[in-house]
């Protein structure tokens, strides 16, 4: 029987509850699936800190460098909020991160047909949208050098950041981007600066030239401008989106809105060996040990996770099956509860999804 490791990484918050469920739904896939998971729990964020003063510590780094995936939930709250730079928690996930080398974030966007009207925006707008956001993680302006603040005599002062991308940078994310865009309505939108930044004039150039080992994948280039007016105009339009890091990093918020809740919303992060996946969202300390989270962002991250790491695609599609089935059936948990619907606990939902899912098998 074919057997994954993976590394379980729940952190702080209500992380500590979500994933719990991601992992039940987890375990459903492989009774059926006839494939063992070895599932190890590890600490990292405010938890590791607290256990062992440091936010990434060695063991649970050595853990996911040995897994074949890992399935992270949220890191941070007020209790570490006053601790200094080097021991907050989230040096825990960019820790990983940057020695995973996980250089491509994919935050999809999906609005499903029953929460349509959770979207602040009109149902005309964001009914059907489906899209995926890939953004460069680990360069441009957020770690280019020079950096800095220079200060004057006069009182005044100077600030640097640096907008940097080599070739390779450029070629191995829109490679991703191409990959994903397969898999997928086999459309990506490349987005840019063209008209303006020298740097964005390669990034064009890289993706262009890629683009024809991918005569299969329609890609178009867009200006970041206009990227942003259209996702809240036309969502339908985009199918894949590729951008650099502080393009993706806005964009992918802004998508983030069409699905209507932050416990809606999964993530992984690719590049080297071994990807993570976790939901976009924190770990909400204002409802933190109430047991009324969504756990759905966590569950389609594990599905994510079945879909990008283990390549076992017909699940993960089940997986996400499982969640419309539930959400038709008019479950809900708090934060997607319309006025006067009655919603579950984190518990609940993961018991609904669950159950559809050991139907879909059946
Ligand atoms: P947050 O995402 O934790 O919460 C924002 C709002 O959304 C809150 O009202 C919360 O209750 C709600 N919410 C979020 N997830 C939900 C879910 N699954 N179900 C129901 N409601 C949900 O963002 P924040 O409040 O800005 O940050 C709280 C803490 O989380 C901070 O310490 C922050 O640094 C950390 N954080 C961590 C990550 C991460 O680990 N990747 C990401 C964002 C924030």
């Amino acid at each position: 029987m074919t057997s994954y490791r993976i590394a379980v990484l729940p952190g702080d918050g209500i992380g500590q509850e979500v994933i719990p469920e991601a992992v039940r739904v987890l375990k459903t896939v492989a009774k059926s699936a006839g494939v063992g998971f070895e599932f190890e729990e590890a600490l990292v964020g405010g938890a590791a800190l607290d256990a062992t003063g440091a936010p990434l510590p060695p063991r649970t780094l050595a853990l996911c460098r040995e897994s074949h995936a890992i399935l992270f939930g949220a890191v941070g709250g007020p209790r570490w909020d006053d601790a200094p730079h080097e021991q907050r928690p989230e040096r825990g996930l960019l820790g990983l991160r940057k020695e995973l080398d996980l250089y491509a974030n994919l935050r999809p966007a999906r609005c499903f047909p029953m929460l349509t009207d959770a979207s602040p925006l009109k149902r005309s707008v964001v009914e059907s949208t489906d899209l995926m956001v890939i953004r460069e993680l680990t360069g441009g302006l957020y770690f280019g050098e020079p950096r800095g603040v220079e200060r004057f005599a006069d009182g005044g002062a100077r600030a640097v950041n640096t907008m940097v991308y080599t070739t390779r940078e450029i070629e191995r994310v829109a490679r991703v981007a191409f990959d994903v865009a397969r898999k997928r309505r086999r459309r990506l939108a490349s987005v840019d600066k063209a008209n303006v930044l020298v740097v964005s004039q390669l990034w064009r150039e890289v993706v262009t030239g890629l683009g024809k080992e991918y005569p299969d994948v329609e890609l178009e280039h867009v200006l970041v401008d206009n990227c942003a007016m259209a996702l809240v105009h036309r969502p339908t339009r985009f199918d894949t989106i590729v951008t650099e890091n502080t393009f993706g990093d806005i964009l992918s918020d802004e998508a983030a809105i069409l699905a209507g809740s932050m416990g809606m919303l999964p993530s992984a992060s690719l590049g080297g060996t071994v990807g993570l996946y976790e939901p976009v969202h924190g770990t909400a300390p204002d409802i933190a040990g109430k047991g009324i989270a969504n756990p759905i962002a966590a569950v389609l991250s594990a599905a994510m996770l079945l879909r990008y790491s283990l390549n076992m695609v017909d699940h993960a599609d089940r997986v996400d099956t499982a969640v419309a089935r539930v959400l038709e059936g008019g479950q809900r948990t708090a934060d997607i509860a319309g006025p006067g619907e009655k919603a579950v606990g984190t518990r609940a939902m993961g018991d609904a999804i669950v159950g559809e899912l050991q139907a879909l098998y059946s």
